[in-house]
């Protein structure tokens, strides 16, 4: 398949404006901002560029509706919704990924994927939302003691752009099954299957001002709706700098806030680990979504026996990797922007400059314009602990291989990051693996196997650095929604 073969959706066929209650409008201000694609480098779309006052308008009109035919209906009725929403994401399955891969330049197949995920998200939830138990309460005689769980409110969301589609289903599902009328700020480097995705909703049959997305700038849109009194709750992905702006613009007002913030993700591989299994897992978890992944696997942590023996596996692996533009549905494709290309570039100067070996990179493919932003995967080793390419987060296809001695050193060596997000620990031995599990600061631990993708089912989230809160799974139903406890005096 390739980007002519399928129904284009045409980016001038997308909807653009700000979506309000149910209706499409230019931002108050008119302006708006240039969509530009990364495989081409090339102008591709506008957006409106929203500001304070679209934001404001949203959020009234997520509070009428939870006051309005919203608010009234049942957890069946919003779920019957939801797997709706699913269903039609399904539907448009191609047509999405072909947009979702022209706006964030990721492989065509690995933008299916992500489609396949956000209607996945939908259906989850939708089965999902009339499942929510409460609790009953021994308590004192005459008195009967309950708790059920209600919604927050209006819910603001801000989500980053490697990953639109699923971040729409990832943190609105959970949000809409519990009941709460939703704001979403989009990326603005990379939105419009995020607006298609709102136009869906209104198909689905989500009354006015359930769902309302504001596109624009972060630090006028994305600011406006972290400050705004009129939100009860925010859930946040992107950067630990602009979440400690989020968290501070939520603790002003004492509302609560969800932040999903980077990792520095370690793949811990013992000396009797199934290599032929691990190699191509760990390549795959720094080459999905050209390592713009917050969950990228971009540490491995060899032990002292095999290092030479993984990362010469590693090295023919990375050689045979090839960056090229999304319809070619290679092993990735270009990184968002100049910026994340300059950021990766700059990481890479760091290692040559200090003389960390090289040990391999892959290709960027003769197909690939000169104007995208392509980088060369590259993998380096063994890399200083301390070296910022195996301590920060790069955000690029770019591996660092360490060695660690023994079993404690491997632990100190995985936790010894500021983040803590997800971790893979690959042995033969189960108690070992189970034990070093257990051992490790994150929020996913995977043995044996990785996921940095679409796993709905998991809860997902991190600790330090990497951000508090979880998503995903049932765990998001407990995040979106509160406690609310009542005593029926009968006696
Ligand atoms: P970013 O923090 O710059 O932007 C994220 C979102 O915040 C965007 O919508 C942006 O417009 C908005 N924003 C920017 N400034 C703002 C402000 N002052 N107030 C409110 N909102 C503002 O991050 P990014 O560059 O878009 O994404 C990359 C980062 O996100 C990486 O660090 C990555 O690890 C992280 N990330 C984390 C997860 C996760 O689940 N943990 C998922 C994806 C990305």
């Amino acid at each position: 398949m390739n980007l002519e073969s399928v129904p284009p959706i045409a980016a001038a066929s997308v909807p653009c404006g700000v979506f309000v209650d149910n209706a499409w409008r230019p931002a108050a201000s008119g302006k708006t901002l240039e969509m530009v694609e990364p495989a081409t480098g090339a102008p591709f779309a506008r957006i409106a560029a929203g500001d304070a006052r679209d934001v404001d308008a949203a959020v009234r009109a997520a509070r009428r509706a939870l006051e309005g035919s919203w608010g009234r209906l049942d957890a069946t009725e919003r779920g019957r919704l939801l797997t709706r929403l699913g269903a039609l994401i399904e539907n448009q399955r191609d047509t999405l990924a072909v947009l979702e891969a022209r706006d964030t330049g990721k492989p065509l197949s690995q933008a299916r994927t992500d489609i396949d995920a956000a209607a996945r998200y939908f259906e989850f939830y939708g089965g999902a939302a009339d499942k929510v138990l409460g609790a009953t309460i021994p308590y004192r005689p005459g008195k009967l003691a309950l708790t059920e769980r209600v919604p927050h409110g209006v819910t603001g969301h801000i989500i980053p752009w490697n990953y639109p589609a699923q971040m729409f289903g990832r943190t609105l599902a959970p949000a809409l099954a519990m009941g709460n009328a939703c704001v979403l700020k989009p990326a603005e480097d990379a939105c419009l299957t995020v607006l298609h995705l709102a136009e869906l909703s209104r198909e689905a049959g989500f009354p006015p001002g359930a769902i309302n997305v504001v596109p624009g700038r972060g630090e006028v849109a994305g600011a406006a709706l972290s400050a705004h009194s009129g939100v009860d709750f925010l859930s946040f992905t992107g950067s630990p700098e602009v979440g400690t702006l989020v968290q501070i613009a939520a603790a002003r007002r004492h509302a609560g806030c969800t932040l999903e913030l980077g990792g520095k993700s370690p793949q811990i591989v013992f000396g009797d680990a199934d290599l032929d299994a691990a190699v191509p897992v760990i390549i795959a978890a720094i080459a999905q979504n050209a390592g713009q992944t917050c969950s990228a696997g971009s540490r491995v942590l060899a032990e002292e026996g095999i290092a030479k023996d993984l990362s010469a596996r590693l090295a023919d692996a990375f050689a045979a990797l090839r960056a090229g533009p999304p319809e070619a549905d290679l092993d990735l494709g270009p990184v968002i922007n100049p910026t994340q290309k300059r950021r990766v570039e700059r990481f890479c100067g760091l290692a040559d400059a200090a003389g960390v070996p090289l040990i391999a990179e892959g290709r960027i493919d003769p197909g690939a314009v000169p104007h995208g932003c392509y980088v060369t995967p590259r993998l380096y080793g063994p890399v200083p602990r301390d070296h910022p390419v195996a301590q920060q987060e790069i955000f690029g296809p770019v591996l660092a291989l360490t060695i660690f001695g023994d079993e404690d050193d491997a632990v100190c060596l995985a936790n010894g990051t500021e983040y803590g997000l997800v971790a893979g620990v690959w042995s033969r031995d189960a108690a070992r693996a189970v034990r070093v599990a257990r051992r490790i600061g994150a929020g996913q631990v995977h043995i044996n196997g990785y996921a940095a993708g679409g796993e709905v089912e998991l809860p997902f989230g991190g600790i330090r650095k990497s951000g508090h809160g979880r998503e995903k799974g049932l765990a998001a139903l407990d995040e979106f929604s509160t406690t609310l406890t009542l005593v029926l005096n009968h006696a």
